[in-house]
């Protein structure tokens, strides 16, 4: 009866195959929309629910007796958190030691025993962990496995109980793919570009300060970093001669001898850096020595959307300014692009700030300042859609790395009632 009423097929939007796309693009519009985030709007979805369940009890109790044959009866329950058992943390170069840690903590808390694969990259640390970590560990729970792309590829192979792995998207495609071979669920804290929308209504010096101070730190080799900045053509104007003398009050009138600014990782990096460099037209900044792999914290103007620099995770002190007129123009900006592990938006209308916090998705988000949200135990850190998946820092790092186990306990008292589950079915326990 139901299968062959096509109104009610096309009520439910339960359509045949032909317009399971319409159906799809639909419920993304929807979403899209904002219609979804209200509270009044799930609550009436979910008293939706709760009528549906008591208006067709009869109804559901039948159909469920039909299919299965079945009824339950809830005790007291409760959640087991139970280490996986075999993890692998794999770790990039830019923070070799806290990348590290951080998730260690969480692994070793839960009570998993853990493989670590450092980055070949920041070989330094790597050779100091390899040599001195184990010293402080129990070795029968704890295996470090050294090497780059081959060996990891290798050590990939293996079954794991859990993969935690921080590093690109590129890389965090090919981890999952080697997880999916064994059904190994995986964290994946990944990058790409965040970006930093500046309202009008901003003080440019202190906007100028937050923004070249989390840009800059580390030389901009952080997952986290503002990576590029949305503002008006006025708000350009007044932000360039503060970000001029930030820049020159932080790292001095030649950044180069500064003790405070740091060197890009390698010649590769700073060769795909430099090839950024070219791109629009350097503001502030720009030069850059390959000898030392020295580049000036730099600013560009008059980007295009389809220049490498807007293309990739910058990864380097470069911060590109695009121009947006209004603040709709902006939230579509960033709409159109995956969506970033962080977001970043600057106003002293809290009812901006609010407004790109509600209409946009991100894996963190900060006010008015850069990548603080990071420093706080009490928040999840973790990207969403291409900037990964999962959660760790303070307590969602033990969750992480447990198995969260449903449980339920029965004593075997009260027989009497619980054998009204018993067949023969009649319609007398039916009904109950
Ligand atoms: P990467 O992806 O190149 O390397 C990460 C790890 O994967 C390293 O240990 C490396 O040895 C290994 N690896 C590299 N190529 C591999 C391959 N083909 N097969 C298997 N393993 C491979 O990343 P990176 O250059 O070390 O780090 C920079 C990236 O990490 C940036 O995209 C940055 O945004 C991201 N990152 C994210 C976070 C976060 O918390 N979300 C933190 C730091 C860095």
């Amino acid at each position: 009866f139901y299968l062959s009423n096509s109104s009610w097929l096309r009520h439910s939007g339960l359509a045949g195959m032909d317009s399971v796309g319409d159906t799809l693009q639909r419920l993304r519009e929807t979403f899209s929309a904002g219609r979804t985030r209200p509270a009044e709007f799930r609550a009436t979805q979910l008293e939706g629910l709760g009528r549906f369940l008591r208006d067709n009890k009869q109804l559901l109790q039948e159909a469920l007796a039909r299919d299965l044959r079945k009824g339950t009866q809830l005790d007291r329950a409760f959640i087991r958190k139970e280490p996986f058992g075999l993890v692998l943390i794999i770790v990039p170069w830019n923070y070799p030691l806290n990348l590290t840690l951080v998730p260690l903590v969480g692994a070793l808390a839960a009570g998993n025993c853990v493989v670590l694969k450092p980055s070949e990259i920041s070989k330094n640390m790597e050779q100091v962990l390899a040599e001195v970590l184990p010293r402080y560990l129990d070795q029968s729970c704890f295996a470090m496995v050294l090497g780059g792309p081959e060996e990891t590829g290798q050590l990939l192979e293996h079954r794991f109980d859990y993969i935690f792995f921080t590093g690109s998207p590129r890389v965090g495609r090919i981890v999952m793919t080697a997880a999916a071979k064994h059904l190994t669920p995986v964290t994946l804290e990944l990058g790409g570009k965040n970006p930093c929308y500046v309202d009008d209504n901003c003080d440019p010096e202190t906007v100028a300060n937050r923004v070249a101070f989390f840009r800059y730190f580390n030389t901009g080799q952080t997952c986290v970093a503002p990576d590029y900045v949305l503002c008006s053509p006025e708000m350009q104007e007044r932000l360039l001669p503060a970000l001029q003398s930030t820049i020159a009050r932080f790292f001095g009138e030649d950044p180069r001898s500064s003790p405070n600014l740091g060197r890009i990782i390698n010649d590769k990096h700073f060769q795909r850096l430099q090839g950024l460099l070219g791109c629009g037209r350097v503001a502030i900044g720009g030069q850059s020595d390959q000898s030392d792999r020295y580049i000036a914290p730099t600013v560009l103007v008059d980007v295009q959307e389809t220049e490498p620099v807007m293309q990739e995770e910058i990864f380097g002190p470069i911060l590109p300014i695009v121009n947006v007129r209004s603040l709709d123009e902006a939230i579509d900006f960033i709409n159109r692009r995956e969506k970033p592990l962080a977001l970043y938006a600057f106003s002293k209308s809290s009812e901006v700030v609010k407004q790109v916090l509600a209409r946009t998705s991100s894996g963190g988000f900060c006010g008015n300042d850069g990548f603080m949200h990071v420093s706080l135990a009490s928040l999840p850190f973790g990207g969403v859609g291409a900037s990964g998946m999962g959660r760790y820092h303070g307590k969602f790092s033990f969750d992480t790395f447990s198995h969260h186990r449903g449980c339920l306990l029965r004593s075997q008292g009260m027989e009497k009632i619980y054998s009204i589950r018993y067949p023969p079915y009649t319609p007398r326990n039916l009904r109950m």
